[in-house]
């Protein structure tokens, strides 16, 4: 079975056709300035690629160059649009109505189209995405859509609600719902296999450490709790968003600069985080290299990002009674040894010891456990692969077994 997973953001595309039977990806690309011009980037994983300027008015235009490319004679992976199956959806926000990946009708459409106010800027890009899909390959072709909230709807009532007039959940359904949940869901299952033990007895803590950042608690296989809330705004400082500060910030930046609280969140969502603190850049890389230079700043964004992340850990060991493994994901997860070593520095009283051998020979891109021997608790870098997991929700919702 041939899934083609698509993620649809406002004026781009990302997209894996996946061979399920035999576990591969057949290629992958990125349709970028939909709406603007339009520029395609196929990459077949047996054959040359291509890139190409292509008039991109729609989703709709970028969709068919995408089944295009995917069928074409020189670059495409398969014979023709019959050996594509199904297609899954990557969607932000299922609100409270989707706790599970579900094969999209109209009344989906109409509930992901109801959860827009709580992802005003990912579910009109995601919706398109698929109606998209829609009309170029059939209505009743089978779509399944994935939420990025669904693996945080195992919250307890104590770690989801916030502490406002109970009316705002009732009437408006305003909740932690937590992001990257396709990610903790597939790194915490693999941690148990790694571990060599059921995930229903296991304490994980999954650290998503990228442009965007979280920490998932996994208990039992079950998330229970996450940093990030109703919006991906809360919790760890990130790339360019604040991550969690007094909601009295905003009145006083609002006030004292003539700002509308619009504008304040903008502040907080784009020119925060790294990218605030150093007033340089957002990306780690630049980071530690000016850091390296003698730039203070940059070494103070970086002791405040991994502060963060250290005190997520012993919130979440205290959340659960204890933990298992530490898992750390994403571009800076897997790939930022000194963030890794900064972040465990001074755990060990709580079981949690890196090896520093272990740590900087783990070849990037590659699963390792980079604990001491010693260590209570494993700690694991796990590459994250949310495509995967959404072409196998698709597989298992279309051949009904979900
Ligand atoms: P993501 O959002 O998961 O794609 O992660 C993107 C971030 O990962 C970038 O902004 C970088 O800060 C970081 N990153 C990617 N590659 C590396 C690397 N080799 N070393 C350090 N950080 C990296």
């Amino acid at each position: 079975m041939n899934v083609l997973v698509v993620n649809a953001g406002s004026s781009s595309l990302k997209y894996q056709l996946f061979d399920m039977d035999k576990n591969t990806v057949l290629a992958k690309g990125l349709c970028e300035r939909i709406g603007i011009d339009g520029r395609i980037t196929h990459s077949p994983a047996d054959k040359e690629g291509f890139k190409a300027d292509l008039p991109m008015k729609t989703h709709a235009d970028a969709i068919k160059y995408v089944i295009d490319a995917l069928v074409d004679k020189n670059h495409g992976v398969v014979k023709s649009l019959k050996e594509i199956d199904a297609v899954g959806h990557r969607v932000l926000h299922g609100g409270a109505k989707f706790h599970e990946s579900v094969l999209i009708d109209d009344k989906v459409l109409a509930a992901i189209e109801e959860c827009i106010p709580l992802g005003p800027l990912h579910n009109p890009a995601n919706l398109t995405g698929i109606r998209s899909c829609a009309e170029v390959l059939g209505k009743d072709f089978p779509q399944v859509a994935v939420f990025d909230t669904a693996f945080g709807m195992t919250m307890p009532e104590k770690a989801f609600l916030y502490a406002i007039p109970h009316r705002y959940y009732d009437d408006y359904k305003i909740r932690r719902y937590g992001f990257h949940g396709t990610s903790h869901r597939f790194v915490s299952a693999r941690a148990a296999q790694m571990l060599g033990r059921p995930a229903s007895e296991l304490k994980i803590i999954t650290c998503h450490l990228g442009n965007g950042s979280s920490v998932s608690a996994v208990k039992n296989g079950k998330c229970v709790d996450t940093s990030m809330g109703l919006t991906p705004l809360e919790g760890l400082p990130m790339g360019t968003r604040s991550g969690s500060i007094d909601p009295a910030v905003i009145e006083f930046i609002s006030e004292h600069e003539n700002k509308s609280a619009k504008e304040v969140l903008r502040i907080l969502n784009k020119e925060s985080g790294m990218l605030g603190i150093t007033g340089k850049s957002s990306d780690f890389r630049d980071l530690h290299a000016e850091a390296k230079k003698g730039d203070d700043r940059c070494q103070l964004a970086i002791d405040i990002f991994t502060y963060a992340v250290r005190k997520y850990i012993g919130a979440y060991m205290a959340a659960m009674e204890g933990v298992d493994a530490v898992v750390f994901t994403a571009g800076v997860g897997e790939n930022d040894r000194e963030i890794r070593a900064d972040v465990c520095k001074g755990l060990d009283f709580m079981g949690i010891s890196l090896d520093e051998d272990k740590n900087s020979n783990a070849p990037r891109g590659t699963e390792a456990v980079i604990s001491k021997d010693s260590s209570k608790a494993k700690i694991l870098v796990i590459p994250t692969n949310e495509e995967l997991v959404i072409a196998k929700d698709t597989v298992d919702i279309v051949l009904n077994r979900k």
